[in-house]
């Protein structure tokens, strides 16, 4: 199969993580004889240095002329000075935009060589393999008008959280869909008894749910469900919110598995898919060589299973990241005081190699 992709290493540690990405991509392709057609492009703080926008025309267009989109992570420091709309974050929402890409699925599953990392009871995080399937193009991140306006020390800040029943059922189908495959129940998380956008989330997302009527649904109030993800992980299967939500309770989610740069996710729903790992740019890590490449590397695992269709290659993806933290290899967030460490090189390296090797084997 030819796998036509854009990469965009964006800035901190993004084009650490994704080198990793694309070697562990590229063993997939060699191992499992298909074409692998690569461009790379600027985006956020490197494409705002080189050509003073973070998202450039060029970008835009090989992406929408590729068939999957890579991405590190983009912002840093050194960009924050910047108006709204030239910093980095503004460049990859608007990206997520042109490309339609509406829903974010983000898995986390607890990885039992993983224990001693998530603050939790081995006993409680057992058995954790949650799909976040959050909505990515609406609510108080896209919601117009917005503003800060006035005189200095009054000033008054807006943001509006907007919702369309178009938005909810969409994205409420994907996660239906994706339980079916799964353990098949959704929970459904908003604030209805305070929030007029989540009260017609709830109805719709029932609505919904009532053309699945082999997956169980039930809903949640947010901030239950911040507690219940830490008090029982094990019980969510498919958890379906809105745009803040979602991102607030993935990290949460990736602290219970064990790191933040664990985690993986995909965009998908539009033109084409972007495939990114959950974590920011990491300025306080960067250039060090220290980075956990592995929500990088699983990024490709979904790329392969959702953007071209490849489940087995992604499973052997998958199997290689089981595989290296069960043989003790640990970057810098994943290792207990004392332990020996491996670099994001090394990490890398190690799956792809794996990967070479199970495709080797399975000729
Ligand atoms: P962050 O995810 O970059 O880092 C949070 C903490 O987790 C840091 O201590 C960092 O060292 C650690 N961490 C993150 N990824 C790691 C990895 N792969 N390996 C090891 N440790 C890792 O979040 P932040 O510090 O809040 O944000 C830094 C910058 O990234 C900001 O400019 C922010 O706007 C941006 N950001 C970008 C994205 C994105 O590109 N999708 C997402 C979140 C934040």
């Amino acid at each position: 199969m030819q796998l036509h992709v854009t990469c965009l290493p964006g800035d901190g540690i993004g084009p650490e993580v994704t080198l990793q990405a694309l070697r562990v991509l590229e063993a997939v392709v060699d191992g499992f004889g298909h074409d692998l057609e690569l461009d790379e492009k600027g985006v956020g703080g490197a494409a705002l240095t080189a050509c003073g926008n973070p998202l450039p025309d060029a970008t835009i267009q090989a992406c929408l002329s590729s068939q999957a989109v890579l991405l590190g992570a983009v912002g840093g420091p050194a960009f924050d000075h910047y108006p709204r709309d030239l910093r980095p974050e503004a460049g990859l929402l608007r990206l997520r935009q042109e490309l339609g890409a509406y829903a974010n699925l983000r898995p986390a599953v607890f990885y039992p060589a993983l224990r001693a990392c998530s603050p939790l009871r081995e006993e409680v995080v057992k058995g954790t393999d949650i799909l976040i399937v959050r909505e990515l193009l609406g609510g108080l991140y896209f919601g117009q008008p917005r503003s800060i306006e006035g005189a200095p020390g009054a000033r008054q800040a807006l943001n509006s959280m907007r919702y369309g029943e178009p938005e909810i059922e969409r994205i409420a189908r994907i996660g239906f869909g994706l339980a079916r495959g799964r353990r098949k129940r959704v929970v459904s998380v908003d604030k209805s008894n305070v929030l007029e956008c989540s009260r017609l989330w709830r109805e719709v997302v029932t609505r919904v749910g009532s053309e699945f009527p082999d997956v169980q649904l039930s809903h949640m109030y947010v901030d239950s469900a911040a507690m219940a993800l830490v008090l029982k992980p094990a019980g969510f299967d498919v958890l379906l919110t809105e745009n803040m939500f979602g991102d607030i309770l993935s990290d949460e989610v990736g602290g219970v598995v064990g790191s933040l740069g664990l985690l993986a996710s995909a965009s998908i729903g539009g033109k084409v898919g972007i495939y990114e790992p959950v974590h920011g740019s990491a300025p306080d890590i960067a250039d060090q060589g220290i980075a956990n490449p592995l929500g990088a590397i699983l990024s490709v695992a979904l790329m392969l299973r959702h953007g071209f269709g490849l489940s087995k290659e992604a499973e052997c993806v998958e199997a290689g990241v089981i595989s290296v933290l069960k043989a003790g290899m640990r970057t810098r967030d994943l290792a207990q005081p004392g332990e020996r460490t491996v670099t994001t090189d090394a990490m890398g390296s190690k799956i792809a190699e794996f990967v070479q090797l199970a495709a080797d084997g399975g000729r």
